[in-house]
């Protein structure tokens, strides 16, 4: 879509602001565990699932650069994409509906557009997003040729003018939003540095992308797969460096070894990770991302991977799910 042409309203002031009070810098929490005390390690989560209950953690950072890049240009509509349970779809409802856009979702599976909502679409829909249930041949073509002109004007003639937001939301404002978590931690952590590594899951890899670009020198960012899809990522962080920041950046890595068998996969040692995790810190982690990178820093400071005196950051990039996604849901052929 070309957003130089087409109808517009005027640039109007800003958004107004979202429902529920917005936690921004999000608290930083130190957390006293053993298992990382053993190691010399200090550990501290940056509690990005507490910066608003409707559109919680990254959502919340990498969709407000759009949203208001959307405003500007006086699109009244946003269009995105996402599994059955997507975070990320379930964000762009609330925060359209808070803001005032219209939504539509394509959601990969078209099987699902007959069965009762499950709880996560259901929420959506609740928020008065539109959902158009697509087979995955048909999800898997637009995704990856969202970036053409030809696909741009199938979705527009379709459902007019819209932003169009990629799976999961991430783009080169959405990583300069998320760059935000680093600077936040910058301010509240006033010598960070070498001596730190701060990590993330890694989904779309919009959060990792704009964590790195926003840490000052020395200071490591490291995300962790929450799919196996090893040098995929690492390509899709790359290219989100140079779309929102014209750079390439030095100061990360993906872990591809504790993505638990693939995305939404909770194997039983996960599951277990993060009861013990919650029954000792009082914090239940949400399984499909921050468990597993909890557990993942677990393992890496019980094998040595960080030296002593290592200050490790663990951003909590979302809530827990209200309800687990069914170990046996449709999954896409990978
Ligand atoms: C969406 C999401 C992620 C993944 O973020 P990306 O920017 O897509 O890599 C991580 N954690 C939680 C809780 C999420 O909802």
């Amino acid at each position: 879509m070309d957003l130089s042409r087409g109808s517009r309203r005027p640039p109007a002031a800003g958004l107004p602001p979202l429902p529920g009070p917005v936690r921004l810098p999000s608290p930083l929490e130190p957390l006293a565990d053993p298992a990382f005390a053993r190691a010399g390690l200090e550990l501290f989560l940056k509690r990005d699932d507490l910066v608003n209950p409707a559109v919680p953690g990254n959502k919340w950072r990498k969709l407000l650069p759009n949203l208001r890049a959307a405003h500007r240009l006086g699109l009244r509509r946003v269009l995105t994409f996402g599994g059955a349970y997507s975070n990320h779809v379930r964000a762009v409802a609330a925060a359209c509906a808070a803001w005032g856009f219209e939504s539509i979702a394509l959601i990969r599976g078209e099987e699902l557009a007959g069965r009762p909502r499950n709880w996560s679409l259901a929420g959506a829909e609740a928020q008065g997003m539109e959902l158009v249930f697509v087979t995955r041949a048909t999800y898997r073509r637009l995704r990856h040729s969202l970036a053409e002109p030809e696909t741009r004007r199938l979705l527009t003639r379709r459902f007019g003018e819209c932003l169009l937001l990629p799976e999961g939301g991430s783009n080169g404002l959405a990583a300069r939003g998320a760059a935000g978590t680093a600077a936040e931690l910058a301010a509240q952590l006033p010598d960070l540095g070498p001596r730190d590594v701060v990590a993330c899951a890694v989904g779309t890899g919009g959060t990792l992308a704009g964590l790195a670009a926003g840490l000052p020198p020395g200071a490591r960012a490291l995300g962790v797969a929450a799919l196996n899809a090893p040098g995929h990522l690492e390509c899709e962080v790359a290219r989100l460096h140079a779309e929102g920041f014209g750079r390439t950046f030095g100061n990360w890595r993906v872990d591809h070894g504790h993505h638990g068998g693939g995305y939404g996969r909770v194997p039983p040692e996960l599951e277990a990770f993060a009861r013990d995790f919650e029954a000792r810190h009082g914090l239940a982690p949400e399984r499909r991302y921050v468990a597993k990178t909890l557990r993942c820093l677990q393992l890496l400071a019980a094998e040595g991977a960080f030296a002593p005196g290592t200050r490790l950051t663990a951003v909590v990039t979302g809530p827990p799910d209200p309800e687990p996604e069914p170990a046996d849901a449709p999954r896409p052929p990978s």
